[in-house]
């Protein structure tokens, strides 16, 4: 019995082999079929090319005697050299005329060419043809790379075959699947955005348009710069889906692409969290200096050193690149965070939005005070019945004013101001300015059924009754 069972299984495994076998055998059979004609195609554009600039040579050479110059002596020569091909490189049997009508009737696109650099436009064709195929078909990794040279003042300099590797943010040592050489162009492109790229001002990087990228003095930067940029990880998830719909899907890619984005997130969620920390206690941020390990650098930087200390997965990243610079991602900038505190606020700002227009009715409270730079500016706070019939009270902005005078103040409130309003109050100090004055009574024109209200509190803390504003606790 027990013998039976390893003969069937050995059987599977004879079947699966040949499966594969067969596989291959077809694979390489379409490969061969395609490295064919494009020699094919570069026999025929070499003896067009051969006869253009017989053809131009003779006429250069032509105008050339009569004027009586010895340019024609140098086109002749080269006329003569591309008459009787050298012994290395002998003449294309049967491919001599260029007129050859067999040559003519191949018609290949460019774009099935493995050299990026002669793809030419790229449209939904192209796209579809090398979608299919994958980079892995057009990387050229093994090519001579000696038309890449670049002068560079005192030195020259050439594409590696070690920019096709990278390390990963974990420090993993992988593979650049998307890195692509062009050997006619001597430049380097990416697979993805090539092809999914959306040529605009902030997506489109060298390493997606036609000429390619070849600055390879700046090449381990810039290509890690693309790496992470927000337009290749776009390219990257159009592509993924694309496959993913196709029943393919590049495994190396989308492993490569899930490991950065587990990363950062596991970061984001940190730098998130101490944001959220620090707001909530209205502490500053920034210290006199940015620097990890530095005694000033403020308590948003101390507030990561501190949970560094038990979380190893802070500490490496915070090791690696906490102090890196500029031009190293790290997501623990102040740009960074700045930035996640304008998101953080934009998300605050909706929800209290929605459930102003789920009371329907509110007020405005305005004042305005000067900032660090003495610029005025207006503070605006709503107050509105909340859905279980408690009154609240938020600070929405500021509103920048340009002066003081009604129409500037009317502008300002009125930007931001909808038909239910049902209130407004200002500070009793301001409301005896003619300014605001004028202010309520303009708002009013617009909106009759917005209420001007005494500030009772303001008048509490005028006189000493109260020691503490209530807008000041928003
Ligand atoms: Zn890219």
């Amino acid at each position: 019995m027990e013998l039976l069972v390893r003969q069937v299984h050995l059987k599977r495994a004879a079947e699966q082999k040949l499966a594969f076998f067969k596989k291959e055998l077809q694979s390489t059979k379409s490969k061969l079929q395609n490295a064919l004609q494009q020699l094919e195609v570069a026999q025929a554009a070499f003896s067009c090319a051969r006869d253009d600039v017989i053809e131009a040579g003779t006429q250069t050479g032509d105008n050339e005697t009569e004027q009586g110059d010895n340019v024609s002596v140098e086109v002749d020569a080269n006329i003569n050299e591309l008459r009787q091909p050298s012994a290395d490189q002998p003449e294309i049997g049967g491919l001599a005329s260029a007129s050859s009508p067999t040559l003519h009737a191949v018609d290949i696109p460019a774009y099935t060419s493995t050299d990026p650099g002669t793809w030419g436009e790229i449209n939904d064709e192209v796209r579809e043809y090398w979608a299919d195929r994958g980079p892995q078909f057009c990387q050229n990794m093994t090519a001579d790379f000696s038309t890449s040279v670049q002068q560079y003042k005192s030195k020259k300099r050439r594409f590696s075959k070690s920019f096709f590797n990278c390390r990963l943010v974990n420090g993993e040592n992988v593979r650049r699947d998307w890195l692509l050489y062009s050997p006619s162009k001597g430049a380097v492109y990416c697979f993805l955005c090539r092809l999914f790229g959306v040529n605009d001002k902030n997506g489109h990087s060298k390493l997606g348009c036609a000429d390619g990228f070849n600055d390879w003095k700046h090449a381990n930067e810039r290509i890690a710069d693309h790496e992470g940029s927000e337009s290749h990880c776009k390219c990257m998830l159009v592509w993924i889906s694309r496959t993913a719909e196709q029943g393919k899907i590049h495994n190396e890619l989308k492993r490569q692409y899930e490991t950065e984005s587990q990363y950062w997130s596991e970061v984001l969620k940190r730098v998130v969290a101490v944001i959220k920390f620090i707001s909530e206690r209205e502490l500053a941020f920034r210290g006199d200096d940015q620097q990890f390990g530095s005694p000033q650098n403020g308590n948003y930087l101390g507030c990561l050193e501190l949970i560094s200390q038990f979380d190893p997965f802070l500490r490496e990243h915070i090791a690696r690149f906490g102090n890196a610079g500029k031009g190293t991602p790290s997501y623990l900038s102040s740009t960074v965070c700045e930035e996640l505190i304008d998101l953080m606020g934009d998300k605050l700002l909706s929800v209290i939005l929605d459930k102003i227009r789920m009371a329907k009715y509110f007020s405005i409270i305005v004042d305005s005070t000067p900032d660090i730079s003495h610029s005025d500016q207006l503070t605006f706070i709503v107050r509105y019945v909340s859905e279980d019939g408690n009154t609240e009270e938020h600070f929405l902005k500021f509103l920048h004013i340009s002066s003081h005078t009604v129409e500037s103040l009317f502008n300002s409130v009125i930007s931001v101001l909808t038909e239910n309003c049902r209130g407004q109050c200002f500070d009793n100090t301001s409301n005896m300015s003619a300014a605001y004055k004028g202010l309520q009574s303009r708002i009013r024109e617009v909106n009759p059924l917005a209420e001007w209200v005494l500030c009772g509190t303001y008048s509490e803390l005028s006189w000493g009754k109260c020691n503490q504003h209530p807008l000041s606790k928003l």
